[in-house]
């Protein structure tokens, strides 16, 4: 069993008995709140993650798939919504790790958690829709006021009629 705060730490010592060998891990790993604002993983999220490893001569590269849930505010009507997001993830372990692209590993394992974590939270939709063809919110939700009308302001009679059917309501839903 390995430890919850390291998911993803993968051996390879086996793997890297010679270049060229290659392996494929697939995991489900933690990723519950993660992001801000407008989307966010669940609290209980779990990711589905494959990765393809191979062994170089001088390191191991990983490349792979994460998939998660997610939830948010629809940015037009204002409803949560939520799906499941991918995300690519590409990383190269190497004995000479240059503080950029190639990351530093023992030698014996490497650690993807970071990795997944960043693609979880740079994948999450900016500005989430419940469906591609979200009309907005319900328009009784927003009156329309025509200031400088007799009588001062008035609704539009079809909108009236929605906050009838609105008050028809079964009182314990919602
Ligand atoms: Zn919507």
């Amino acid at each position: 069993m390995s430890p919850r705060s390291e998911p993803l730490r993968i051996p390879v010592a086996e793997l890297r008995r010679r270049p060229g060998n290659r392996a494929t891990v697939e995991r489900k790993v933690p990723v519950g709140g993660l992001g801000v604002g407008s989307a966010s993983t669940p609290p209980d999220a779990e990711a589905q993650v494959v990765l393809h490893l191979e062994s170089q001569s001088d390191g191991v590269t990983v490349q792979g798939e994460v998939r998660a849930p997610w939830t948010g505010e629809c940015r037009r009507c204002l409803e949560t919504t939520g799906g499941e997001l991918t995300a690519e993830v590409t990383e190269v372990f190497s004995d000479h790790p240059d503080g950029a692209e190639l990351l530093a590993f023992d030698g014996d394992a490497v650690d993807l958690s970071e990795t997944v974590r960043d693609a979880v939270v740079l994948a999450l939709p900016l500005a989430p829709l419940c469906r591609a063809d979200c009309p907005g919110p319900e328009p009784g939700s927003f009156p329309v006021r025509i200031e400088g009308e007799p009588g001062g302001e008035r609704f539009d009679p079809r909108w009236a009629a929605l906050d009838e059917l609105r008050f028809d309501r079964d009182p314990d839903e919602g």
